[in-house]
């Protein structure tokens, strides 16, 4: 029998990091043993609904190079995917159930359970339903919910792939209800329905499911359907040890990637967090993972969101990109920051370069400032004091005259000595001619060239910004250091 995992978000807003955590690993596992990976749009609390989310779920997979063999949108043989369209499926379950005396009809208000959950409180009992409907045999004519007749004794065994038999007290378990007042499934219900009828054979979620796994068990075992396997993914949790949310930054997918992280950069994170290959094993492409991917290298020790670790490995990730599609990736954020398209031919004049900026970038938006001077035209905009750096603070007459003295020497290069070697060994000449410091004689250079104190490696950036911008830039500096004031 193939592998059928499904993911089954619920359409409550933003993809969190943690959710989408459990969408890869359906994924890794369905594409490593060849099965067939579903998403399931889990929309039946109708009160948590968010108008747009299940696009926005669907568009994080995408993103992320996640595609999927049944859905909501490219539908399926066991559709509909979406359980709000699949009522009647949920209703011949508890009709099944009704009749066969495994769950009953309750009618009891919301008033009543309220107060009952008070003074169970008060009690010091544990809360639950106090089962008062189960014996009554009641009818469909009143309004009512069906709950699930659950044993009053003994144990129920969860059989967690990563935990093993995990042991739950019947007694503890109350009447919990299948089939609310609308006629709505509740999740309890709906996912056992569809897990049986899309013929789902893992069902892997995070671990905050684990505690409802024995009344799904028990639900598999009053309709006689065979359960399948379980996985409880370990909660992920930030560096403070507490359960990953908002207050350690950014959580959905979508914040990560207009924070500039690629999109294989998150996804080998992701994978690491609760699996390994091996003990030293971190970067990972996407077919790597799923190559390895197994049950096996799941693990229970709690699965840390560092984000520092997942900076490095972005920044690992964009150095190792080819230039042309590092570029390809950069333009949007360089477009951004001008206002305006960049050309197919100032794009490609950054291929030599490119190499150098992604030395140095290690979130995406960073490219426009690595980049933008290459392709604006008009002055740049900087302060004296940055083009006089250090060596010459508050004496704009000796920035005057270094920069003057390299203006020359830049001038005097033929054409053909425009890359970075010559440039190099001639401002380097010139330093020690001048008996000047090289940093001294480059920062004027590098901030009337870039307007910026930080930018890629000086000759390179002359080489591809070539001599006559380089020479218009620095007259410019020039100008404005012969008159400080200004
Ligand atoms: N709809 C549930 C959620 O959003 C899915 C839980 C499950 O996979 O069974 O987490």
């Amino acid at each position: 029998m193939s592998v059928r995992v499904r993911y089954g978000p619920s359409p409550t807003g933003e993809p969190h990091v943690g959710n989408i955590r459990t969408a890869l690993f359906d994924w890794f596992l369905a594409r490593r043993l060849g099965g067939q990976f579903i998403v399931r749009i889990e929309d039946t609390d109708r009160s948590r609904a968010v108008e747009g989310t299940e696009q926005l779920i669907l568009d994080a997979l995408t993103w992320l190079g996640v595609d999927w063999d049944e859905g909501p949108d490219i539908g399926g043989q066991f559709g509909p995917y979406r359980q709000s369209e699949r009522l009647p499926l949920y209703r011949d379950a508890a009709d099944r159930l009704l009749a066969d005396g495994k769950a009953y009809r309750c009618v009891c208000s919301s008033e009543r359970l309220d107060a009952l959950r008070k003074s169970q409180q008060q009690a010091k009992q544990p809360p639950g339903y106090d089962r008062r409907c189960r014996e009554l045999g009641l009818g469909p004519d009143e309004p009512h919910v069906v709950r699930l007749a659950m044993p009053r004794e003994g144990d129920t065994i969860v059989n967690d792939a990563l935990r093993g038999g995990v042991s739950f007290q019947n007694a503890l378990l109350d009447d919990h209800i299948l089939l609310k007042r609308d006629g709505f499934p509740t999740y309890h219900l709906a996912s056992v329905v569809d897990d049986h009828h899309m013929q789902i054979t893992h069902v892997i979620r995070g671990d905050e499911w684990l505690s409802s796994a024995p009344r799904h068990v028990q639900t598999y075992t009053a309709l006689g359907w065979d359960e399948p396997a379980w996985v409880h993914l370990p909660i992920i949790r930030g560096p403070d040890g507490a359960k990953l949310s908002k207050r350690h930054g950014a959580t959905s997918v979508r914040e990560y990637a207009d924070q500039g992280f690629l999109p294989e950069a998150l996804l080998n994170f992701l994978a690491l967090l609760g699996w390994s290959k091996d003990e030293t094993t971190t970067i990972m492409s996407r077919d790597e993972i799923v190559e390895a991917f197994g049950l096996d290298g799941l693990g229970l020790a709690s699965a840390m969101f560092d984000l520092e670790r997942l900076q490095e490995m972005n920044a690992r990730y964009i150095r190792d990109l080819d230039p042309a599609d590092f570029l390809r990736r950069g333009r949007p954020h360089l477009e951004a920051r001008l206002g305006r398209p960049v050309d197919d031919d100032q794009l490609d004049a950054l291929l030599g370069i490119a190499p150098a900026i992604q030395e140095r970038v290690k979130l995406m938006p960073e490219f426009a400032d690595y980049t933008d001077f290459f392709v604006v035209e008009g002055p740049l905009n900087y302060a004296n004091t940055d083009l006089m750096g250090r060596a010459y603070k508050n004496k704009p007459w000796a920035a005057l005259e270094s920069v003057e003295a390299s203006l020359q020497t830049l001038r005097a290069l033929d054409e053909s000595d425009w890359t970075a070697e010559p440039l190099e060994a001639a401002l380097r000449e010139l330093a020690e001619t001048r008996g000047e410091k090289p940093g001294a004689l480059f920062t004027p250079i590098r901030v009337a060239t870039t307007g910026k104190r930080i930018a890629p490696p000086l000759f390179e950036t002359l080489e591809t910004l070539g001599q006559p911008k380089t020479i218009e830039r620095l007259n410019a500096a020039a100008e404005r250091l012969a008159r400080p004031d200004d």
